[in-house]
């Protein structure tokens, strides 16, 4: 095998891995703390669910009883719905689906990196309007960008990883309206909000060039399981349909899926106790001396320091593993942490202080 091989575009990416996690806190993916396992008047019904699974059958390829419940959930038609596996796998089918080479994208920067990898995979070029420096979204360069570059799709990720930053609804339809096409708006942590009204879910019959991704990952606590959804009109599910694999959403994913949703009062229940502690975590660490926090609308914080080196160092020392970024990038002294229990983010708050007071 030889590496030239490869298509162009892709010769100099490389494989995506983790390092071994060793540490007992683990607080650097934006994972939930709690499983549906861990509910257990869930727990009996997904044990029941997943022993009635036929693993000798294909699944159904638009997972029909799940499309429903997370329509429903949404307040949609299960037509406006297109499930697969994680938000990850609806980037890439996008991207397959629109993108060719010579095209345009636009993101905001910091943000999630899957978009513009995904993109230059297919030979786009992502041009990226960096937000301000208090990490806000800086709209008027955005809609600026937009005219000038003609772009195929753009980017909006709300509220944003890495920053927390939120987009108010009239700010996106601003955006939304000047794109001469798509629009990807990725609202995976939307649920942690407390303006749901930022949401553009109940609008999404207003904007005919609108997809709108959400995952099971982060507020259902399904990470693992691997289930993300677009939303949009019937004719644009249509459209990204056409290059997803028939069998793309195995039974046991649907069938953990099934359950989530129909307890889904349960399984939400959990997010006032995290916005609570993300207020909370948030007020501590802003009152360290040298650490300057952002605010966020997720379930982590963004934390930008001088020290976050040492900072990093000290909460590994505590057994505490929170997300760094590379040399050289923006991001390069910042910290994300994810939050999760009081007892943690104590223990995390107090490790920053020692360090950074
Ligand atoms: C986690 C995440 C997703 C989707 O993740 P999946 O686990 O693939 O569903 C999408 N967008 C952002 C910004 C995320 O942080």
């Amino acid at each position: 095998m030889k590496n030239e091989w490869l298509r162009k575009e892709i010769q100099n990416f490389e494989p995506y891995r983790v390092a071994p996690i060793t540490v007992p806190i683990v607080i650097n993916a934006n994972e939930s703390f709690q499983s549906l396992w861990d509910l257990p008047e869930v727990k009996a019904d997904l044990a029941q669910e997943l022993a009635a699974v036929a693993t000798n059958r294909y699944p159904l390829p638009y997972a029909d009883e799940l499309r429903e419940l997370v329509g429903a959930y949404c307040g949609k038609k299960a037509e406006n719905i297109l499930l697969g596996n994680g938000g990850d796998e609806m980037i890439s089918l996008i991207t397959q689906a629109f993108l060719e080479r010579g095209d345009k994208i636009i993101v905001h920067s910091p943000t999630f990196d899957m978009y513009a990898i995904g993109a230059e995979s297919m030979g786009a070029r992502a041009i990226a309007v960096p937000d301000r420096d208090d990490m806000t979204h800086d709209t008027e360069q955005l809609l600026q960008a937009i005219a000038e570059n003609d772009p195929k799709i753009v980017y909006l990720c709300n509220p944003n990883n890495p920053t927390g930053a939120l987009w108010s609804r009239e700010e996106l339809d601003k955006i939304i309206k000047a794109a001469p096409r798509i629009v990807l708006l990725d609202e995976a942590y939307m649920e942690f909000a407390e303006d749901q009204e930022a949401s553009l879910l109940p609008e999404l019959d207003n904007y005919l060039n609108l997809y709108i991704l959400r995952t099971l990952s982060k507020a259902f606590g399904l990470a693992g399981a691997r289930l993300g959804y677009l939303a949009a009109s019937p004719e644009a599910i249509d459209l990204v349909s056409r290059v997803k694999a028939p069998y793309n959403l195995n039974v046991f994913s649907q069938a953990v899926g099934r359950v989530a949703l129909r307890h889904k009062e349960k399984v939400l229940a959990l997010v006032p106790a995290v916005q609570q502690q993300r207020r909370a975590l948030l007020a501590e660490l802003s009152s360290i001396g040298r650490v300057r926090v952002f605010p966020s609308a997720t379930n982590f914080i963004l934390l930008q320091s001088p020290l976050s080196g040492e900072i990093y160092e000290a909460l590994l020392g505590k057994g505490i593993l929170v997300k760094k970024y590379g040399a050289g990038s923006r991001l390069a002294d910042c910290l994300r942490i994810t939050v999760t229990t009081a007892e943690v983010n104590k223990l995390v708050a107090d490790t920053i202080r020692e360090v950074a007071c």
